[in-house]
């Protein structure tokens, strides 16, 4: 049988105006969690989606047409409608430009009733984590972003413990994935997995710190990990590839390894391949974080003003940030997504798997033993009744002789009586 090839899929929506591609494609904050709209910053609106119609086939013309090439279009019709969900860790000690990055990525204003912990709040300060949840659309594609904020990370004098919150609140949410999977209501799962953990590294150290490795060693392999070199404006080219190179080997000596860019595939086209080359070049990405809107020879860009000029946020020759946004939202945030649930927590349900039947085992060892010793107990119970009951036996027995013997005697002694009568009568 000959298949046609169906027709090909008409676009989903009118291509991005120049503004969306400039805000690195996302177009509008809908709402924060508190309701409020996005901030002043530049957010373009775009036309609802045109979907397309499915082409019914027509059985008369195309009498080979089976119609299952429109899957992929039913596919993305459903993930459009439903929406998606992206949960992002941020961590790093405060001041690193953290909240500055995550405004600028989303172009929103998560942080609007921030307030700075003084001094002495510092010195006893502990880590905390702080939610913050926005809805953004894009050309007719909703994404739930989460941003899970650790602040007072690294802050405190004695900070051993900031590591403990971030696991706890990693292994919460799969706990939590978990239960709800093993649930009844399966099709409703809110998924607050973290599904990228931005860490921020001080652009003023030679290299990782301990704390930064005592960190990332017990996050590597609950999360995809992806460095972050803060303010890197403070770093000129040689020092940014240089602490770039240092924290590589960091890595490498200490058998880290942070999030694995997937291999590109070999029919992807040139364009394509030459951006993931880039893209995996940059890590640790040296980025530099503005919400201020300036105007450079008439251009309107997102940058830092300085004595001595501006930096671009966005220009490639200035910071990693574009290349930053582009791998996040533009080409690996589904990866990121497959990779925490294929990888991360698979780890942790096979563990959650082990540890269950573990306990069952144990409950089971112990609940045989429990009823052998209570059978052992049964018969020993049983046996001392027994004995119990043979006892009163023999002494009803020994009592119904003794009565039988007595009423023997008692009967002897009333036919003595008797014949006693008898024979005074008879006198
Ligand atoms: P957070 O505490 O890590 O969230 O840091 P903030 O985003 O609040 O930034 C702290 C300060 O650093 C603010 O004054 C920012 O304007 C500034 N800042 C943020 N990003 C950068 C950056 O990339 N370079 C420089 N030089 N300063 C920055």
């Amino acid at each position: 049988m000959k298949h046609q090839p169906p027709p090909p899929p008409l676009p989903l929506s009118q291509p991005p105006t120049m503004g969306a591609t400039a805000a690195g494609g996302v177009a509008s904050v809908i709402s924060t969690m508190n309701g409020s709209s996005s901030s002043g910053i530049e957010a373009v609106k775009c036309r609802p989606p045109i979907y397309p119609k499915p082409k019914t086939p027509s059985f008369d013309k195309d009498r080979d047409y089976i119609g299952f090439a429109t899957l992929p279009e039913q596919v993305h019709r459903k993930s459009v409608k439903r929406g998606f969900e992206f949960t992002l860790m941020v961590v790093g000690e405060s001041g690193l430009g953290k909240s500055t990055l995550i405004n600028s990525l989303f172009l929103g204003d998560l942080y609007k009733n921030r307030q700075m912990p003084n001094v002495e709040e510092r010195i006893e300060k502990t880590t905390k984590v702080e939610k913050k949840t926005m809805d953004i659309e894009e050309r007719g594609v909703r994404l739930r972003l989460t941003v899970v904020d650790t602040p007072g990370f690294g802050d405190a004098i004695n900070c051993e413990d900031s590591w403990r919150v971030c696991t706890q609140y990693i292994d919460e949410q799969f706990r939590q994935y978990f239960t709800d999977e093993s649930g009844l209501n399966r099709r409703n799962i809110q998924d607050n997995r973290v599904h990228c953990c931005l860490y921020f590294v001080p652009p003023w150290g030679h290299s990782l710190r301990q704390m930064d490795l005592d960190l990332i060693r017990r996050l590597h392999l609950k999360v995809n990990i992806v460095l972050v070199i803060g303010k890197a404006d403070c770093l000129n080219k040689q020092e940014v590839r240089k602490l770039k190179e240092r924290i590589l080997q960091d890595l490498e000596d200490n058998h880290i390894q942070l999030y694995q860019f997937p291999e590109c595939d070999s029919d992807e086209d040139d364009d394509f391949k030459q951006q993931d080359r880039e893209l995996k070049a940059s890590i640790p990405f040296a980025v530099v974080g503005s919400n201020t809107i300036l105007e450079v020879a008439g251009k309107k860009v997102r940058g830092r003003q300085y004595p001595w000029g501006v930096v671009n946020v966005e220009d490639p020759q200035h910071s990693d940030f574009i290349k930053l946004r582009t791998f996040l939202i533009s080409t690996h945030m589904q990866d990121l997504k497959d990779t925490t649930q294929d990888v991360h927590y698979e780890n942790f349900r096979a563990q959650c798997i082990s540890q269950i039947s573990q306990h069952a085992l144990r409950e089971r060892g112990k609940l045989k033993r429990d009823s052998i010793s209570s059978t052992n107990g049964f018969d020993a119970a049983i046996s001392e009744t027994d004995r119990l009951l043979l006892q009163k036996d023999e002494e009803i027995r020994r009592m119904q002789d003794m009565l039988t013997q007595m009423q023997e005697k008692l009967k002897q002694t009333h036919l003595m009586e008797m014949k006693k009568n008898d024979s005074v009568i008879d006198v």
